[in-house]
């Protein structure tokens, strides 16, 4: 292997990490805050629900760690607000 290109696959090739990591329980899951570095439970964050989704905030510094949908076209989840979560 002496290609920096022989190391790319596609995501197929991550499938049972993924589903390693977002089987757990995701309420006892850590997560650290984008803004504020932060560390809380998913369970213990603020929850701003509607009929479509939901939106969580740091238990901090209310920033948006975590939106989730449920739309016709899909389960969307978006976390540009935490830096990572920990199972
Ligand atoms: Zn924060």
């Amino acid at each position: 292997m002496n290609n920096v290109s022989d190391l790319v696959l596609d995501g197929n090739a991550t499938a049972l990490l993924l589903q390693q990591i977002f089987a757990p329980d995701i309420a006892l899951a850590k997560i650290r805050c984008e803004a504020c570095d932060c560390v809380s439970s998913v369970g213990s964050l603020a929850l701003y629900a509607a009929p479509m989704g939901a939106v969580l905030h740091c238990a901090d510094c209310e920033g948006v760690l975590m939106r989730a949908v449920d739309t016709p076209h899909g389960l969307w989840l978006e976390m540009t607000g935490a830096r990572c979560l920990r199972f």
